[in-house]
């Protein structure tokens, strides 16, 4: 069965999946034109672009497509208004027309977000400085879709936003960006499309050593975290695509570490009261640094935190220091919220793959990505260092540009920007679902895009057809994959237990997951999502935090 997307009838999304992973037999006996190890968006976006214009791909990642950092953002497509401030005005016009690209080619997934900048006495930028900021912004982005940006009077502003502290309020600032509410999603449907130009991805599998050889290819010794078995594969280039993870990647051959990631921490809280209509973009009270209130999936989303981090970027969770700064921030903005940790839905973390500098603060750093080709016996392979969200096509473009040029093979160019990704092309399917309460439609399509066409006629079975769904056309392994990155479903409950009962079983049915396997799925799945919990309290942990996005 291919991965098709809409064109699955109900009957084949739950037969049995004849091919329980989709390692190939022969891969070791294939030489890979390029090798991608990450499946971050990153990763992804670059496996897309090779593989549309032609070459032959194996992506490789540890966990499952999306999990790494592209989980942990603050799921903003956007400009990066604040880059302005350091003068990074390439980064900043990049940003803002890769953000016009993302919502053409994604529309389900990228769609606009209003932002609210209110300024008060003693802010550090008046309103005078944010005007002109914008006034930047407007012309950087030149003849986008997404509206421009205007000044708000003070009572304009309690109008529209009552529930925000009135004390010293002098005004404010709206403007438009946009929200990947599930940029997992993003880089699945590029793994997908990927994969429908002939790459071949293979997830839970880990690299575990990058080996140059005599004859200029590249050999990767893999360990199958599923299997336990070690596999090698072929390349005759490879590209570190794994965030945070880069240096690691590398090993000791890998020379001065490229990577000097710093964790971001977020709170997920319900609706609370005086919560906002618009994203709020503020400057906190105590050390004028930004921080972000957004309305996201029918919650909100407080960040970030901007904290040097030691250790595996696998092991990131928010600190209590971290959790109490964005709590008191948010109450000061919004004085009837009195939120507490008891209004904490979950909490998450993830390390920025910024580059290793000198900068005198972690806000400083640039969010430019660079591309780190490697030299001497390394020069098959490039490594990938910093860059957002929002820049990942150009990124891939750029990368993919320079996989041709070390194959001395004819271009045919890079085609991503103006090709939809997978749901967001035309299907006739995708009708067959209008029996659909018009809430439940709405969220299959904003997660599946057109290719909500799979779900079933009636509502008491989608769960299921989405489960079924996951595992035969979307690449998910785990009962985790399919509760937190592919029906998004776990991210709207508290923990996403209660799937628990229908993945399991169904995967049981589908793969043949004996007993033994579906125990380790419930362990393995409840252990995961203790990272999402607040942290206790910190005892005398100091309040280590910088904010921005
Ligand atoms: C707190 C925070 C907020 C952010 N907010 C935004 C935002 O709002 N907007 C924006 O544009 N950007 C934002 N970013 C930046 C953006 O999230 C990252 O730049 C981007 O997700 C990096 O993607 P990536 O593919 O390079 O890395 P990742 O998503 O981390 O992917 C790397 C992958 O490599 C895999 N891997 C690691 N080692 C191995 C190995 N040995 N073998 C196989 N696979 C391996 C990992 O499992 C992982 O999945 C934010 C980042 C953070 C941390």
């Amino acid at each position: 069965m291919g991965h098709r997307g809409g064109g699955v009838t109900p009957e084949q999304l739950f037969e049995p999946r004849s091919r329980v992973r989709p390692v190939p037999d022969d891969l070791s006996a294939t030489c890979f034109d390029v090798i991608v190890i990450g499946g971050g968006i990153n990763g992804c976006g670059i496996a897309r672009d090779a593989a549309m214009r032609g070459l032959r791909v194996l992506l490789l990642e540890q966990r499952d497509i999306g999990s790494g950092t592209t989980a942990w953002s603050t799921r903003l497509i956007h400009g990066g208004l604040r880059y302005l401030e350091y003068g990074d005005v390439r980064l900043v016009r990049e940003s803002l027309h890769e953000r016009e690209r993302l919502r053409r080619i994604a529309p389900h997934l990228v769609r606009p977000l209003r932002f609210v900048i209110p300024v008060y006495a003693g802010s550090r930028r008046n309103l005078l400085t944010i005007r002109s900021g914008l006034l930047a912004y407007d012309l950087l982005a030149g003849c986008g879709t997404t509206s421009r940006s205007l000044m708000l009077s003070r009572s304009q502003l309690t109008d529209s936003e009552p529930g925000l502290a009135h004390d010293g309020l002098r005004g404010a600032a709206s403007y438009f960006d946009a929200q990947v509410t599930f940029p997992e999603r993003l880089a699945l449907e590029n793994a997908l499309s990927a994969q429908e130009h002939g790459a071949c991805i293979v997830t839970y599998a880990r690299v575990t050593r990058i080996l140059p050889r005599r004859d200029g290819k590249v050999t990767l010794h893999i360990h199958d975290l599923l299997t336990g078995e070690r596999l090698t594969a072929h390349g005759q280039v490879v590209v570190n695509a794994t965030g945070p993870w880069v240096d690691a990647t590398l090993g000791r051959q890998g020379g001065a570490a490229l990577i000097g990631g710093t964790r971001g921490s977020h709170l997920i809280v319900e609706r609370f009261s005086g919560a906002p209509q618009a994203a709020i973009y503020a400057e906190a009270r105590t050390d004028h640094r930004p921080f972000f209130v957004i309305p996201w999936n029918g919650r909100y989303l407080v960040g970030t935190t901007d904290v040097q981090h030691a250790g595996d970027p696998a092991d990131a969770i928010a600190t209590r220091s971290e959790v109490d700064y964005l709590l008191t921030q948010t109450n000061r903005l919004f004085p009837d919220a009195r939120l507490g940790v008891g209004n904490i839905v979950r909490t998450y973390a993830g390390v920025r793959p910024l580059p290793v500098t000198d900068a005198r603060t972690t806000a400083a750093i640039t969010r430019r990505h660079s591309i780190h080709h490697h030299r001497g016996a390394f020069d098959r392979v490039i490594s990938l260092v910093g860059g957002k969200l929002t820049t990942y096509r150009l990124l891939a473009e750029q990368v993919t540009d320079r996989i041709f040029a070390l194959l001395g093979l004819r271009d045919p160019g890079c085609a991503t920007a103006s090709q939809p990704l997978p749901g967001a092309r035309p299907n006739p399917n995708a009708r067959i679902t209008y029996a659909l309460p018009p809430s439940q439609y709405a969220r299959l399509r904003s997660i599946y895009g057109s290719r909500t066409g799979f779900a079933p006629r009636h509502a008491g079975e989608t769960l299921l057809a989405e489960v079924a769904f996951a595992f035969q056309l979307e690449l998910a392994e785990t009962a985790e994959d399919v509760i937190l990155r592919r029906t998004m479903r776990g991210l709207s409950s508290d923990s996403g237990f209660d799937l628990l009962d229908t993945v399991v079983p169904a995967a049981a049915a589908l793969l043949g997951w004996d007993a033994r396997r579906q125990a380790i799925e419930r362990s393995t799945y409840a252990r995961y999502v203790q990272r999402f919990a607040v942290p206790g309290p910190a005892g005398n942990t100091p309040l280590d935090v910088e904010s921005s996005a």
